[in-house]
């Protein structure tokens, strides 16, 4: 197990705003790809790769009343995040709109908002501004789906950079999901979720048939 160089940063491991919407999408995908270099391309995620290169252009471009940022380099200090905007709006009228670009379909309350959000999180840092909406722009239904950058978003986005950050000072990779999550999954070869969880249940099933309770438990 490899510790990812891109995570090493002084003595505080730094969590990529990608690996937030990992991890909430399934914690084992983003300990594959962050604690093992595992990442594997599937359909998708070659549609994704292509659709950000797109948009993964460097520049700034200006258009009416929107100045358009691509491919900008952000962070956040406090919350140990570090990452990279597809896209970024900066409006005349002082608002600032991350873009986070998606192959799939939007799942409203999914993993992409919380990747938006910590877009939006950085980017209010950086800006010294508010940052109160970011959007997810869906390539499948060719929408741009706006997302609130509230409260119970931000605590969200802090908890799960925590807890990622946890992970990869850590050494173990999370168990398998084993559900139909696994079905949209590029890692699930590499994985093999219903290999491991059937262990895993094989396992608990070993332990339990020579467990004998003790019967002093009773008398307690
Ligand atoms: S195959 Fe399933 S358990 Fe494995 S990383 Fe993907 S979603 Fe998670």
């Amino acid at each position: 197990m490899t510790t990812h160089p891109a995570t090493a940063q002084g003595d505080r491991a730094q969590v990529p705003l990608s690996a937030l919407e990992h991890y909430a999408y399934c914690p084992r995908q983003c300990g594959l790809i962050l604690l093992e270099d595992a990442f594997t391309d599937d359909a998708s995620t070659v549609r994704g790769t292509l659709l950000h290169q797109r948009v993964d252009t460097p520049g700034n471009r200006g258009r009416g009343t929107v100045r358009t940022l691509h491919a900008l380099p952000v962070w956040h200090d406090a919350y140990g995040l570090t990452g990279i905007c597809d896209t970024v709006e900066l409006h005349t009228d002082g608002r600032i709109l991350p873009i986070e670009h998606k192959s799939g379909r939007y799942h409203p309350g999914g993993p992409a908002d919380i990747q938006a959000g910590a877009q939006a999180i950085c980017l209010q840092e950086m800006f010294q501004r508010p940052v109160t909406e970011a959007a997810v722009y869906s390539a499948a239904d060719r929408r741009r789906h706006t997302i609130t950058v509230d409260d119970p978003l931000r605590a969200r986005v802090q908890e799960l950079a925590e807890t990622v950050r946890t992970m990869l000072t850590g050494s173990s990779l999370p168990p398998p999901a084993a559900d139909r999550r696994c079905r949209r999954c590029s890692m699930a070869t590499g994985c093999m979720p219903k290999v491991l969880a059937g262990n895993r249940r094989y396992h608990q099933a070993l332990t339990g048939l020579y467990h004998i309770d003790d019967p002093q438990d009773d008398d307690a």
